[in-house]
């Protein structure tokens, strides 16, 4: 055998590896996934109903990329119970919510769930999410999921709703009201009524250089009864689908542009791309401009950190002249930041003189568009695997 093959040999013994850890990972700690909705799938049918539903139809996915992705996730959980361990925090890993709402069987996860009792009683969740590159803003399904499982929460509270289980799947505690759950798991006494609890609610996203925290966000009655309404449909259609009186292809999906859809794992036969002409002649083209793109991306990458190492260097060496390293020269400069119009501040400026010159009948935004000047439009080129 040569050193190819055996190399793919070795990835396939990982891939396997990790599928049968994960399955047996989700069936340990979340129990048959088919019996119920979980926060997350709530947050997929949010944002595109067939995918979430065929997400939840079909086996999951088992190439290696997709089970490491997967994998990264459980892998930072771990570290982050082991820092908040460290730290002697007050912690309930893993908090399971049962509910049923109007015939939709529901559960959430909660990824840690911190409790105190002084100087007022707090609860505080958090949801940690691993990514490759940290999002500047949570993304809509994450903020779904996070509230839905603070709404469960409150909403829950004094109810036999919640369980706990160990690091080996075994029920610790089963169907006790939240504070029972922490009177017995923490020896804290949390009141009966929620009101008198601090409540919150963080995004913990982590990539492998970078975190970032999203919150806090807050019990909302209407935002659960939507989450909810959104959760009983879902069920209903999924139960449909089961039965035959129902087809995947018929279940609304997401409308105009969607970043899911790039990388989503139903799009071959989605509706909303229509199957078009079949030209093969251009699938060499399009792969050889994959591969170029992904060259670009990693030299990119390279380049950066070529430069902040340099960067460094000089920084470190204590002079503010060149340094000359034979065939070249390089030094630290710095440069002006970007100027840019804040279009608020202008927008309260130009009130503020119409104001005072008595001119009140002027509509601010208005003006403003009839200032702005739009670009000539451009073709852009949009191409998405088929998977
Ligand atoms: S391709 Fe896009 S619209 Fe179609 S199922 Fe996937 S996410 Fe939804």
């Amino acid at each position: 055998m040569d050193t190819p093959n055996r190399g793919k040999v070795l990835l396939e013994v990982l891939r396997q590896g990790l599928e049968r850890y994960g399955q047996r990972q989700t069936q340990t700690m979340l129990g048959d996934r088919t019996a119920y909705i979980g926060m997350s799938d709530i947050g997929r049918y949010a944002e595109c109903p067939r995918a979430a539903l065929a997400g939840k139809l079909l086996p999951p996915e088992a190439s290696l990329e997709r089970l490491l992705t997967l994998q990264r996730g459980h892998w930072f959980e771990d570290g982050v119970g082991q820092c908040l361990h460290a730290l002697g925090l007050h912690v309930l890993p893993q908090l399971e919510i049962r509910h049923v709402y109007q015939g939709a069987s529901i559960r959430a996860h909660l990824d840690f769930t911190l409790v105190w009792e002084q100087p007022r009683p707090a609860v505080r969740i958090l949801e940690v999410k691993s990514m490759e590159q940290l999002p500047a803003d949570p993304y809509a399904a994450h903020e779904l999921q996070i509230s839905g499982q603070l709404g469960l929460l409150c909403r829950l509270w004094n109810k036999p709703a919640f369980s706990l289980r160990d690091a080996d799947g075994r029920i610790l505690h089963d169907k006790l009201t939240f504070p029972q759950i922490c009177r017995a798991h923490l020896c804290l006494a949390l009141p009966d009524s929620v009101r008198d609890v601090s409540l919150e609610g963080w995004l913990l996203c982590l990539s492998m250089k970078e975190a970032r925290a999203f919150g806090p966000y807050g019990y909302d009655a209407e935002l659960l009864a939507n989450i909810l309404t959104q959760a009983r449909a879902f069920w209903a259609q999924l139960q449909d689908i089961r039965t035959g009186s129902l087809m995947l292809d018929v279940v609304p999906h997401a409308q105009g542009f969607h970043p899911l859809c790039a990388c989503c794992r139903f799009n071959a036969d989605c509706p909303k791309f229509p199957q078009g002409d079949y030209q093969p002649q251009w699938q060499p083209a399009l792969t050889r401009l994959e591969a170029l793109k992904q060259n670009h991306l990693a030299l990119d990458a390279e380049i950066r950190e070529m430069e902040a190492a340099l960067k460094l260097a000089h920084s470190l060496s204590g002079t503010r002249d060149w340094i000359n390293a034979g065939q070249h020269r390089f030094r630290l400069a710095t440069t002006a930041g970007r100027r840019s119009l804040n279009k608020a501040a202008l927008f309260n400026e130009l009130t503020e003189i119409f104001r005072f010159e008595k001119i009140e009948d002027i509509d601010v935004d208005a003006l403003l568009f009839r200032c702005e000047r739009e670009g000539a439009s451009a073709s852009r080129l949009i191409i998405n695997t088929i998977s």
